[in-house]
């Protein structure tokens, strides 16, 4: 170790180590991508100087040229990727090429199992980038200088547990990746494979791809010359930015591959939309929706937004004031004359210019989900990885809250499956005649909406209810009051309402029971006290004997609990016990004698609270109480 070049060896980060042995062993037979992630890499390196230099054009000295060039040695067995990029200072090459600053990371390692194809996919959510050299070298190179440093620095590693880091001199600006390529992946040392991955992956890059061509000169009878050759730059990509070109010029392979090098992701989009709007606002997007969810979705600081360009100058990642949060899953570029090239996320945040933007970008994004729902299996992808996001729509958009609505999808107790496949307009179509009102129930588990008892009346009457049992769907419901003209009523709040579905018979008859039990429903609330804030007898159950409900207005069982569980105080609000008439159980509490009567009720008031899927305050005197009465 000489102090002239201040040479240390590191270990890497905990979480480096544990990636560079998943990815190695399970991105064994996707091997190639190695050179995408390079490329995509260089690629930014070039942005990232472009936009500096608009404040300083002494960054680009005499080579304003960016450009990414690859080599190779077929003897040396070596690849090398090189960029004049922005480079990297000695602080940001131990922090960029030695850690990974995402959060979620440790989570993310845990999902990992270490069976191949599964990691393979997770992994390349979580986005392989700089340390997929290691996959096909067993040792791998960095020099780089950044564009305003003096020094450059030398990085190596083996990717085994360290690099060593020393400052060298290195005349050009930007970065070199040099790869010592394993004994099996030699292969990739070779003129012809290296230029149809460029074409692969990499042709929508906007940086020229360079690779040397040797030509040999040919004689006047087209014999070769000997000792001829010329060693030429050949541009190997299409070096256009894909969104400049006209729709009709970029195939599907085009879009998709582009896809990756912007969302840092591994699989396919499931669509995407792209579209020049020229008039008052000018601006070109092009917006993806991903296949799959991206391991930090649901992070405070996860990525979201689009990639922003202004004239096909990169200026930021993430530009989060272009599309609501509930979209945030959607990837892309937005590329303006609109905005000044230096445009910062404060001056996007008042520019008015940037609002006008975002409402037209929430437009495309939910028609471009719209075409999406006519794929059926798409979309069943979409809603899987994405649903519950999108359900924060109508809370957060109050003006798209109906064009949101047509893209919710549930479970229902028409298919009675966990699938949420079932659309508003699905249910519109099979109501009953009479029907005025769309019927959901929330409960914290498939299983116990599907079971809830209040859903015994409408099964009797085949009559349709949303099983909602995501977290967020108290949430959502609570600002999706209304579709299609027809209100959402949640059959576990308020007085039993079915609307012109009972005749007047009916109505009648039920009018008659709860006179003939008067007497009870005032016994019960005298022994339950404070417990309950009614009693009343109900004929929304066959099975069971009882169930609780709140009032319209209160704060659902599903919020409560988890507004409780995050230590929030929430308002006390006491159930309405409702009783079924017909049933064994309430006719036994009628002819029971005082003392027992109050432990029945007690028990009928338990059950129930159980039945909704709520804990009780004294579970032990509820077991206590039952034992007695299965022994007597
Ligand atoms: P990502 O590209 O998703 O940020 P990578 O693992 O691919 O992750 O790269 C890590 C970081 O290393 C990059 O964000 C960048 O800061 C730095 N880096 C990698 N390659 C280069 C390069 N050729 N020039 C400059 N910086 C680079
Ligand atoms: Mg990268």
């Amino acid at each position: 170790m000489t102090t002239a070049t201040h040479e240390e060896t590191l270990g890497f980060q905990t979480e480096v180590k544990q990636l560079l042995h998943l990815m190695i062993h399970s991105l064994y037979s996707n091997r190639e991508i190695f050179l995408r992630e390079l490329i995509s890499n260089a690629a930014d390196a070039c942005d990232k100087l472009r936009y500096e230099a608009l404040d300083n054009d002494a960054l680009y000295g005499s080579d304003s040229d960016l450009r990414i060039e690859i080599e190779h040695d077929t003897k040396a067995g070596t690849v090398t990727v090189r960029d004049n990029g922005i480079g990297m200072s000695r602080d940001e090459v131990i922090r960029n090429l030695g850690t990974i600053a995402k959060s979620g990371t440790a989570e993310f390692l845990k999902q990992l199992s270490g069976e191949q194809q599964k990691d393979a996919k997770l992994i390349g959510q979580f986005g392989v980038g700089f340390y997929s050299g290691f996959i096909v070298a067993d040792e791998v190179t960095v020099r780089t200088r950044r564009a305003d440093a003096e020094e450059g620095v030398e990085w190596r590693s083996k990717g085994e547990g360290e690099f060593t880091i020393a400052d060298i001199d290195k005349a050009e600006r930007g970065t070199e990746i040099i790869l010592h390529l394993k004994k099996d992946a030699k292969e990739f040392a070779d003129d012809f494979r290296l230029r149809n991955l460029v074409r692969k992956y990499s042709d929508h890059i906007e940086v020229p791809v360079r690779m040397p061509k040797t030509e040999t000169a040919k004689d006047d009878e087209g014999n070769e010359v000997e000792g001829s050759e010329v060693t030429t730059w050949e541009t190997v990509n299409e070096a256009q930015a894909l969104w400049v070109r006209p729709k009709s010029e970029v195939s599907d392979d085009e879009y998709k591959a582009f896809y990756k090098h912007i969302a840092h992701d591994f699989s396919d989009p499931l669509t995407w939309s792209h579209n020049k709007v020229e008039g008052k606002l000018e601006y070109t997007s092009l917006l993806y929706v991903p296949g799959r969810a991206p391991f930090d979705l649901y992070e405070r600081d996860g990525s979201r937004g689009v990639r922003l360009y202004v004239q096909r100058v990169f200026i930021m990642d993430d530009a989060e004031q272009f599309l609501p949060l509930y979209l945030r899953f959607v990837k892309g570029v937005v590329d303006t004359k609109d905005l000044s090239l230096n445009v910062s996320r404060e001056l996007l945040q008042k520019d008015p210019q940037v609002d006008k933007m975002k409402s037209a970008l929430t437009k495309r994004a939910l028609d471009m989900l719209k075409k999406l729902a006519k794929d059926k299996e798409g979309y069943q992808a979409f809603w899987n990885a994405f649903g519950s996001v999108l359900k924060e729509g109508p809370a957060e958009d109050y003006a798209n809250r109906d064009k949101i609505a047509d893209l919710l999808r549930f479970s229902t107790t028409y298919t009675d499956t966990t699938v949420q496949d079932q659309s508003l307009a699905d249910y519109v179509s099979r109501m009953k005649e009479g029907q005025q009102k769309i019927y959901y129930i929330i409960a914290d588990s498939f299983n116990a909406a599907k079971h809830s008892p209040h859903l015994e009346i409408f099964r009797k009457k085949g009559v349709e209810v949303l099983l909602l049992h995501d977290r967020i769907d108290e949430w959502l419901m609570s600002h999706l009051t209304e579709y299609d003209g027809k209100s959402l009523a949640d059959v576990a709040k308020g007085n039993l309402d079915l609307g012109d579905i009972e005749g007047e018979e009916e109505k009648q008859a039920q009018e008659v029971t709860a006179k003939a039990k008067e007497d009870l429903v005032k016994r019960v609330k005298e022994a339950l006290g404070d417990e309950v804030q009614e009693v009343r007898v109900t004929h929304r159950l066959t099975d069971s004997p009882a169930c609780v409900v709140l009032s319209e207005h209160d704060m659902g069982f599903q919020m409560r609990r988890i507004m409780e569980a995050a230590g929030q105080p929430v308002p006390e609000v006491k159930p309405i016990l409702e009783l079924n008439p017909e049933h064994a159980l309430v006719t036994r509490l009628e002819t029971a004698e005082d003392d027992r009567f109050g432990d029945l009720a007690r028990i009928l008031l338990d059950q129930a609270i159980i039945a909704e899927g709520g804990h009780l305050n004294d579970p032990a005197a509820y077991v206590k109480r039952l034992n007695a009465l299965l022994t007597a």
